[in-house]
């Protein structure tokens, strides 16, 4: 007699988690995909205007695109480099939506607590054996899944780092709010009105800061009495010009060199160790302060972009016994390969179920998630990641220790930089090979 088919229960229909659930149908197993936004790619949406560093041979999943295939999918053009819109529209959007995987993808369900069916944390004898119970909310109040295993893939989009210099949020950044925008907001775009001839300070020093300002230097030709403002919590601004001409990475080094031609030529106001803790109103004005309220440095300004990355949501995990790095909030064994500290743009080794699962039998990080706070994760990375626990799930132990994923000896960020409002991430080349394998993997950092 067949053994049952096994649920799982897949949090986040981001790219990963929908190539998660297109591995367990291959896998014959039973995969719901619960989404907290309306459609699949919520959080891609929310930078549908950026255009992305790897290019379509690297976004797309194996099992997914066997999927869309069966309908007919036009393949993009491997070669180009779509963005985050582009993304969805073409690849996420036909794959939630008009594939097999459609009956298997439940929006507008967000995922508000996970635990074990009939056992609280404390309780060990025959946890294992207990299905998980998934409560999610959606229009009709708070529904309950049961399922034999999870994977967390519900990505870091919704959980900014705050503008406080020191990860807590700044006294005054709720009660300003309305001044603040977080991540990678459209400023070229929908965002337009809101910039446009207004004095508009970006705290950061990631990739994302960097495209931001690039793009209000666009803005600022267009609309001139644009000004901007970079805060910088660092002594200087060199780390985010990369390395020029020796960049290990061509794209990082192009897009360095454009932004270091734009502030050392004095096209953005440079606030370099200003240690954000207070932000208040005068007048009309957001007067951000360095200090104290009272006294110290401050500068003042219209609007305020914070792009200081992201942070793990762990709040609906209370009951599920989980191991993380107590910095960086992911698995211990990637800390050390992931760290910022360490590493601006490394390289990791390829991973799956063995680095990913937790000390709960059968539940998993995968995707942005299961980076945590490092600002370095890369789409592909994650189609290998779930490719292996899904077979981990399915009880094929070769197939979730083979490593699969294989990227060329260039590393995968080789996109020009054609203009200045074009946006950037950052990847590094080729990783040493897990001992014994011969594929490799990369990390970027896109904070
Ligand atoms: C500006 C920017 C540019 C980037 N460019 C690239 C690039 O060029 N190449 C690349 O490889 N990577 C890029 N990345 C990284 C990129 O975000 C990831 O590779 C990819 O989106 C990760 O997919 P994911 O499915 O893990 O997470 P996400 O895309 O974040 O998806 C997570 C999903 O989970 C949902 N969710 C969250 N909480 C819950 C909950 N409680 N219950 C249910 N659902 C929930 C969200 O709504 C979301 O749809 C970029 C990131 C940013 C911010």
């Amino acid at each position: 007699m067949s053994s049952p088919q096994k649920t799982v229960a897949i949090i986040g229909g981001g790219p990963v988690g929908l190539a998660a659930a297109a591995h367990a149908l291959g896998r014959d197993l039973r995969p719901v995909v619960l989404e907290a936004g309306d459609k699949a790619g919520q959080a891609v949406r929310q930078w549908s205007h950026v255009r992305m560093f790897s290019p379509w041979s690297h976004n797309v999943d194996k099992a997914a695109e066997a999927l869309l295939r069966e309908e007919g999918w036009n393949s993009p053009e491997p070669d180009r480099y779509p963005t985050g819109g582009e993304l969805v529209a073409q690849y996420l959007e036909p794959l939630a939506a008009r594939t097999k995987l459609s009956q298997h993808v439940q929006t507008n369900a967000r995922v508000v607590s996970v635990g074990r069916a009939g056992f609280d944390k404390v309780q060990t004898a025959g946890r294992e054996n207990a299905p998980f119970e998934i409560r999610y909310q959606n229009g009709k109040g708070t529904s309950t899944l049961h399922a034999d295993a999870v994977v967390n893939a519900s990505g870091t989009w919704d959980w900014p780092n705050p503008a406080g210099a020191n990860g807590l949020a700044a006294i005054g950044e709720a009660a300003n709010a309305k001044r603040i925008a977080y991540g990678a907001p459209d400023v070229l775009g929908a965002q337009r009105a809101r910039y446009a001839n207004r004095i508009v300070a970006v705290v950061g020093a990631g990739h994302s800061a960097v495209g931001t300002i690039l793009d209000l230097a666009q803005l600022e030709k267009e609309e001139p009495a644009t000004q901007i403002i970079w805060v910088l919590r660092g002594d200087t601004p060199d780390k985010s010009f990369g390395g020029g001409a020796n960049d290990q990475v061509t794209a990082r080094g192009e897009l360095g060199k454009v932004f270091a031609q734009l502030v050392q030529g004095g096209g953005v106001r440079v606030e370099t160790a200003f240690r954000l803790t207070h932000i208040t109103t005068i007048g009309d004005k957001l007067r951000l302060g360095a200090g104290s309220a009272c006294c110290g440095r401050y500068l003042e300004t219209d609007e305020l972009i914070v792009a200081t990355g992201f942070r793990p949501d762990l709040s609906f995990l209370r009951e599920v016994r989980t191991a993380l790095d107590s910095a960086l909030e992911c698995p211990p064994i990637l800390a050390p390969l992931i760290d910022p500290n360490l590493h601006s743009c490394g390289t990791v080794r390829p991973h799956g179920a063995r680095e990913l699962s937790q000390p709960e039998p059968g539940f998993y990080f995968a995707g942005m998630k299961s980076y945590g706070r490092a600002p370095t994760f890369l789409m592909m990375t994650g189609y290998e990641q779930v490719r292996s626990i899904v077979a981990d799930i399915a009880g094929d132990k070769a197939a979730a220790e083979r490593v699969e994923l294989v990227l060329p000896e260039t590393g995968v960020c080789r996109r020009p930089v054609t203009g200045t409002a074009e946006r950037e991430g950052c990847c590094g080349g080729p990783a040493p090979a897990r001992v014994g394998a011969s594929a490799r993997t990369i990390l970027h950092g896109q904070s």
